[in-house]
C-alpha cells in the first residue's frame, strides 16, 4: 500500500496546474499522522497504522524553518504561489495553530506578499475561538464537508470522538462566506468496501454521489453560503479497499447544481 506520510514542518514546493507554485507546512510529526477524523479514503493511510513516536513540531522550529525556505526560494528566484497547510493529518489539532497562522501571515508578507495562504482542515475544531478567529485570517478557509448524514460520515470519515453535523454547520456559517468547501464524492465496488489489513472494515456502499446524499448537502451548502466550492474525488490508492472514482459526469452534474444555486463550483477529477 502507497500511502503518504510528509515531511514536518515545511514540505515541497509541489508544482500544479491548479495551485501553480506550492510550499506545504505540516504541523503534524513527522513520523506519522494524528488526525480527527480517520477517513477511508486517506493518502496517509489509517490512524492506527501510522502512530507517531515523534511531537508536533513547536512554533518556533515552524517559524524558523518556514523562513530559511523562503529565503532560499527567494534566493533561487522561486516564490511560491501559496504556502498549504496540509500533511499528516488535521492542522488545526496544533496547540499553536493560531499563533503559527500569525507567523506565517508575517513572513509570507516579507517574502512573498503575493502569495496566498491556504489551510486544508476537516472543519473539526472550527468551533474553537482561536481556530475560527486565524481562519478568517487566511486567504483560502478550506474546510471539508463530504455530506451530512450522520451514518455516512462514521462511515466513511470516521471521527475519533464527538462529531455533531449540525454543529459544523453552524461553525462553517459562522465564517459569513469566508468559506471554501471541499467535499469527496467516490462510488464503491458492488462487493462493497473492506480495509486492506483485516480485509473486513465494512461492507457496506459508500457512495454519496446519488441523490439522497446531494440534495440535502446542498442544502447545508446554500445555508453556510461559501465563497466557493470545490468537489473532487479518490485520487491515488486508498487504505480501503473497494472505493471507485465518481464519473466526470456525476462530478459535472454535481458542479452545475451548486453553480445554479449561485455558488461557483470547480470540479477536480
Ligand atoms: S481529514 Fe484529511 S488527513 Fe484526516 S483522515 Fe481525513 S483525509 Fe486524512
Amino acid at each position: 500500500m502507497s500511502t503518504i506520510i510528509y515531511p514536518s514542518p515545511i514540505f515541497g514546493p509541489v508544482h500544479s496546474r491548479r495551485l501553480g507554485i506550492s510550499l506545504g507546512i505540516n504541523l503534524l510529526p513527522a513520523d506519522g499522522k494524528v488526525c480527527s477524523f480517520n477517513c477511508i479514503y486517506c493518502e496517509c493511510g489509517f490512524n492506527e497504522d501510522h502512530r507517531p513516536t515523534l511531537p508536533m513540531p513547536t512554533r518556533e522550529e515552524v517559524a524558523e524553518k518556514l523562513e530559511e525556505k523562503l529565503k532560499q526560494m527567494v534566493a533561487d528566484g522561486q516564490l511560491p504561489d501559496v504556502l498549504t497547510f496540509a500533511g499528516n493529518g488535521e492542522p488545526t489539532c496544533h496547540p499553536h495553530f493560531a499563533e503559527i497562522i500569525d507567523d506565517t501571515i508575517r513572513l509570507r508578507d516579507h517574502y512573498c506578499p503575493k502569495a496566498k495562504v491556504s489551510v486544508l482542515s476537516n472543519a473539526t475544531m472550527i468551533h474553537r475561538q482561536a481556530v475560527h478567529d486565524a481562519l478568517m485570517r487566511v486567504d483560502n478557509n478550506i474546510q471539508k464537508l463530504d455530506t451530512i448524514d450522520p451514518i455516512y460520515i462514521n462511515k466513511v470519515d470516521r471521527p475519533v470522538g464527538n462529531y455533531d453535523v449540525n454543529r459544523i454547520i453552524e461553525g462553517m456559517k459562522a465564517f459569513h462566506g469566508h468559506v471554501i468547501i471541499q467535499t469527496m464524492f467516490m462510488r464503491s465496488q458492488e462487493s462493497g468496501v473492506r480495509s486492506q489489513e483485516t480485509g473486513d472494515r465494512s461492507q457496506e456502499s459508500v457512495d454519496n454521489t446519488g441523490e439522497e446524499y446531494v440534495a440535502p448537502w446542498l442544502e447545508a451548502v446554500k445555508e453556510i453560503k461559501p465563497q466557493q466550492v470545490m468537489i473532487y474525488t479518490i485520487d491515488r490508492e486508498t487504505p480501503a479497499h473497494g472505493l471507485l472514482k465518481a464519473t466526470h459526469e456525476q462530478l459535472d452534474a454535481i458542479r452545475d447544481h451548486v453553480i445554479a444555486a449561485g455558488i461557483p463550483c470547480t470540479a477536480s477529477y
